[in-house]
């Protein structure tokens, strides 16, 4: 494959007349890069973001997005800002919370993304619970074959995938790929990726199941039911491992009674690698189910400000892991991705920053890389907590090679750094 161009506008020397709002705006509409003329009179654009998990700081600012909103309206199209809704990880806030339409949408709103900030509808993409799918085949797909889509991102005109560029605790990185890998996927592409599917869910104690029927109510799927003893019955063929069952029963038990008193359980531990594996054949069956036959409906703004080694949907920012790098766009996932990579593991570690202080969590302690401190050495993966560590070295380098592997883009690229240049006087 040849070179893909990926176009940057940095962060140096920004003042009055020349923020990085300004230079969005310059990128947008820079000859070379194509983005105004990519959309047609009154198409609807969807822009994926993220909005951030509850007490998440670094999770992108809206001013971003509003400024992408007015710049897709000034090109013609019809904005519409999504999001996919999430797994059961923020059950401890009942109200704001990724795991379900409304309760994300009330989040993204204490986050300021909403229409009075934005300009343009914030509406989940995948429905209520994450089961508004569109089912695509990807025979290229090692684990996942049957990729479930948001049904949104079908149904818009085109679709600008827009990222926070950082680490991931349990990808390596988070940017365009990822974006499209879990973030553009329904509850059951995101548990086919983090548990492997409804065959790795069973019951574990029934025995401890009070027949309150909580879990039955909230089941998307009908997959569960009780027995004559009223104890409760898993059917793994129409399970999609969407957890909710794990939330809604499990909740407000302590951590250290959890072993014991569990009653849903995951059989297998998916490693990490094949978790990101995963996440990779969905990220095909995306780019499949948008583009059809090929057609140009997909794109990547991946905006590495805030680099941090959290992801935007642990509840917690976190210092800085490098200075801000820049605003990137590509018409390739990967591409702009690898380009954000080489651009992070060439920059200097910022002091303070996790590899200098080691983290600490609740899935143990991550002692300091000092060696992520020098420049031109790997950054993203050191301190993924939730990666194997056996893992961390290379699994931003699996993320990329999987993607590769399924043909949805090219890792070299061109790296074009369209800053508007000083004017001297
Ligand atoms: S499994 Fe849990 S949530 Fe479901 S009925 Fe039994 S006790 Fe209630
Ligand atoms: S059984 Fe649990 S994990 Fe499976 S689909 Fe129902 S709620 Fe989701």
């Amino acid at each position: 494959m040849s070179k893909t161009k990926v176009f940057m506008v940095n962060t140096k020397e920004i003042e009055a007349g020349d923020s990085l709002i300004d230079r969005l705006e310059h990128l947008w509409g820079h000859e070379e890069v194509g983005l105004k003329d990519w959309i047609e009179k009154d198409e609807i654009i969807a822009i994926k973001s993220h909005f951030g998990s509850r007490n998440q700081t670094r999770h992108l600012r809206p001013m971003y997005i509003r400024k992408i909103v007015d710049l897709v309206r000034k090109s013609g199209g019809i904005p519409w800002v999504c999001e996919g809704v999430g797994l059961f990880w923020d059950e401890r806030n009942k109200e704001a919370t990724m795991s379900n339409g409304p309760g994300f949408v009330y989040l993204a709103n204490q986050h300021g993304f909403n229409i009075g900030a934005l300009n343009a509808p914030v509406i989940m993409d995948d429905g209520i619970v994450g089961t508004e799918v569109f089912r695509v085949h990807n025979e290229k797909g090692k684990y996942i074959k049957d990729v479930a889509m948001a049904m949104g991102l079908r149904i818009a005109d085109k679709t600008l995938i827009v990222s926070r560029f950082k680490g991931h605790d349990g990808a390596g990185f988070g940017g365009a790929l990822k974006q499209l890998g879990i973030g553009c996927v329904g509850n059951e592409g995101k548990g086919g990726a983090h548990w492997g599917g409804g065959q790795n869910i069973y019951v574990k104690n029934a025995a401890n199941c009070t027949g309150c029927g909580k879990c039955i109510r909230i089941c998307p799927t009908q997959a569960l039911s009780f027995d004559e003893n009223k104890k409760i019955v898993h059917d793994p063929d129409k399970c999609i491992a969407c957890t909710m069952c794990f939330a809604k029963c499990h909740y407000g038990i302590p951590p250290q009674e959890l072993k014991e008193k569990r009653i849903f359980a995951v059989r297998r531990q998916i490693p990490s690698i094949e978790q990101v594996e995963r996440m990779m054949d969905n990220a095909a069956g995306v780019v499949k189910g948008i583009k059809s036959d090929g057609e140009d409906r997909l794109r990547y703004i991946n905006i590495a400000i805030d680099i941090t080694s959290h992801c935007d949907c642990m509840s917690a920012g976190g210092n800085l892991l490098v200075p801000d790098q820049g605003i990137l766009y590509s018409i390739d996932p990967i591409a702009i991705d690898q380009a954000c990579v080489d651009l992070v593991t060439k920059a200097p570690g910022l002091p303070e920053s996790p590899a200098e202080t080691g983290l600490d969590s609740p899935h143990g302690r991550i002692d300091p890389v000092p060696e992520a401190m020098e420049p031109d050495n790997l950054k993203f993966g050191l301190l993924s907590r939730f990666v194997d560590p056996d893992s961390r070295q290379i699994i931003a380098e699996t993320q990329l090679a999987a993607a590769y592997a399924q043909g949805i883009g090219t890792r070299e690229y061109d790296l074009i750094d369209i800053t508007p240049k000083k004017k001297k006087n």
